[in-house]
């Protein structure tokens, strides 16, 4: 089996600093076709997702999947498929009703004690899963206005010792700006834990950079990251760097994952994700039943199958491998266990 590594002649320095490799993200399916030796007959499918959710996936992320195999389980993940243009019952716009969770412009909060801030509207892969595919970014900018407002929320409410940053993806943000942000938060003396939901550093491990360690290193908050990786073929020597580097700095390294069809809907799958997340130095955290999103359908498991997988793995694993799977249901005040 030849890997695309194996052949490319790029290594991950030759991609460039992060923000480049953000911009540098291919976006033309013809391109990542053409790039992974696959059949142009997929072509036009792609080409006719793309008009409700665009392509973006970074060459870092490419060079991890395999030529030739239009089942890659990476390739799944980030290529526009036909059935996505599918309208299902019970799979909508707005999937987790977020939209009425929503106090003031860049503000979500749906959990007592903690909050999540919309910081970025940007990402640097659209996963085809993602329950905010169809999230009105544009409504939710934090510009100075908004921003205020955010922070007299956080203020106001002194039941909140945790802000998760969230998008999009947060760490598509830069370093300074991130920095400023931490910055007000850290004079509100309620808030205990800073929380940052990104799947940048598995997709582009460069952005885990010298001056988001020193930002991390700094924190009167407690930092915490959870990860988005959601198969083993996605953790890599250059994301092991950057999750050793980030323990290093005092973060706690969490994963969520999310259970996709002819991705990862095995036991050997998922115990193989938990294995490589522990050697990289991340713990396995939530395995997410799919948020019915319009366009996500054909990655649907059914419950009963999630709970059989979940009984398999939690026989070949030690319990700290076992994710907690769950289930997000509209207004309830916390994940829903599936047990
Ligand atoms: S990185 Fe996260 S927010 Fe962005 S498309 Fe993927 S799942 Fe959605």
């Amino acid at each position: 089996m030849i890997t695309r590594s194996e052949l490319s002649v790029q290594t991950i320095s030759d991609f460039g600093c992060w923000q480049e490799q953000l911009a540098g993200a291919i976006t033309s399916p013809e391109q990542l076709l053409t790039m992974l030796q696959l059949s142009p007959e997929l072509l036009s499918p792609a080409l006719k997702a793309c008009q409700e959710f665009p392509l973006r996936v970074p060459h870092a992320y490419i060079n991890r999947m395999e030529l030739g195999n239009a089942n890659d389980p990476l390739l799944r993940q980030v290529l526009p498929v036909g059935e996505e243009c599918e309208h299902i019952e019970g799979f909508g716009l707005d999937p987790l009703a977020e939209q009425s969770q929503n106090p003031t412009d860049g503000v979500i909060h749906k959990y007592h004690g903690r909050l999540l801030l919309i910081v970025s509207g940007a990402c640097a892969v659209n996963c085809r899963f993602c329950f905010r595919r169809h999230f009105p970014y544009q409504d939710n900018r934090l510009d100075r206005d908004s921003w205020n407002s955010a922070m007299e929320y956080i203020r106001s409410d002194t039941s909140i010792k945790e802000v998760i940053l969230s998008g999009g993806d947060p760490l598509a943000t830069s370093d300074r700006r991130l920095e400023k942000i931490a910055a007000e938060l850290n004079h509100i003396d309620h808030v205990e834990t800073l929380r940052i939901h990104s799947r940048l550093p598995i997709v582009i491990p460069d952005r885990v950079t010298d001056d988001l360690i020193n930002w991390f290193a700094r924190q009167r908050l407690q930092p915490v990251m959870v990860l988005h990786a959601n198969h083993a073929n996605e953790i890599d020597d250059s994301v092991r760097e950057a999750m050793f580097r980030l323990k290093q700095a005092g973060v706690t390294l969490l994963n969520q994952a999310v259970l996709l069809k002819g991705i990862n809907d095995s036991a050997s799958a998922l115990i193989q994700l938990g294995e490589a997340l522990f050697k990289a130095g991340v713990l396995p955290y939530y395995l997410h039943l799919l948020d019915p999103v319009h366009g996500a359908a054909h990655f649907d498991i059914p419950e009963v199958k999630a709970t059989r997988l979940l009984k398999e793995v939690m026989a070949n694993c030690p319990g700290y491998l076992v994710p907690k799977l769950v289930r997000e249901i509209p207004g309830r005040l916390g994940k829903t266990w599936i047990s």
